[in-house]
């Protein structure tokens, strides 16, 4: 048995799915599970593409009485997001986060794809200018303020840069490549139970890459998972987890 940083020490590439459980010390609870925000039997039709582009009022009203922006937009990074951070000192690390909260990208981590979008940023659907969330939590309807060449302002009304449901996931093309090409596959903090990220398992199998979950409990589909570690991300230390 080696420690987690003794296993990992001869791998050059490293690919990092993390999910909501890494970030429950930072004091965000999961979105999903068992009294998770997302329990709320409105989210998929209210939280939705559809929803957004046919009810915009509506849908914000909901999306600011869902979230607690000042939660998500003032979290501090834990011991979790700086090791992770850390590991770009001997390793090329990519960091595929599931999370919205932003805290791998305050953490320094220069690789990050954030596959379900980032609560801390808003976008223009019409010309695409970005704000940041911060500058928005009181404003009920944001508008987008920019100006069109004719100096009017543009006036549409912004999409929280979150992944809604209806929409893709991003970067999924640079999180096959990381992935494939990595010397190992550390899944943290997620049970997997979210499509398509939850076959990433599988994919690396199928490029021998092999995989390490490190959880607090198992993942839904352990079939692809060549080692699970059971720890608790309050006290993660990479020196004394051994598998
Ligand atoms: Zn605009």
């Amino acid at each position: 048995m080696l420690t987690l940083n003794e296993q990992i020490r001869n791998d050059r590439k490293l690919a990092i799915l993390t999910g909501a459980g890494i970030s429950v010390p930072s004091g965000i609870p999961p979105f999903r599970g068992t009294n998770g925000l997302y329990q709320n039997a409105d989210v998929e039709r209210c939280l939705s593409m559809h929803f957004f582009r046919t009810h915009p009022a509506e849908f914000w009203t909901f999306y600011w009485s869902l979230f607690d922006a000042n939660l998500l937009l003032e979290a501090l990074p834990n011991r979790v997001h700086y090791w992770l951070k850390d590991l770009e000192r001997a390793h090329q690390v990519t960091v595929i986060t599931q999370n919205i909260d932003g805290l791998h990208v305050k953490a320094g981590s220069s690789q990050v794809i954030e596959v379900h979008g980032a609560f801390n940023r808003c976008i223009c659907p019409k010309c695409a200018s970005v704000y940041e969330t911060r500058t928005l939590i009181n404003e009920k309807i944001p508008h987008c303020t920019a100006l069109s060449k004719e100096g009017k302002p543009c006036g549409t009304v912004l999409k929280p840069d979150i992944v809604l449901f209806g929409e893709a996931v991003r970067g999924l093309r640079g999180v096959e490549q990381a992935v494939s090409q990595a010397d190992r596959l550390l899944i943290l903090g997620t049970s997997l139970g979210v499509a398509p990220i939850n076959f990433l398992p599988e994919y690396a199998e199928e490029f021998g890459v092999p995989t390490l979950l490190i959880n607090d409990h198992p993942a839904l589909q352990m079939d692809a998972i060549d080692h699970f570690v059971k720890t608790n991300f309050f006290d993660f230390d990479a020196n004394t987890i051994r598998f």
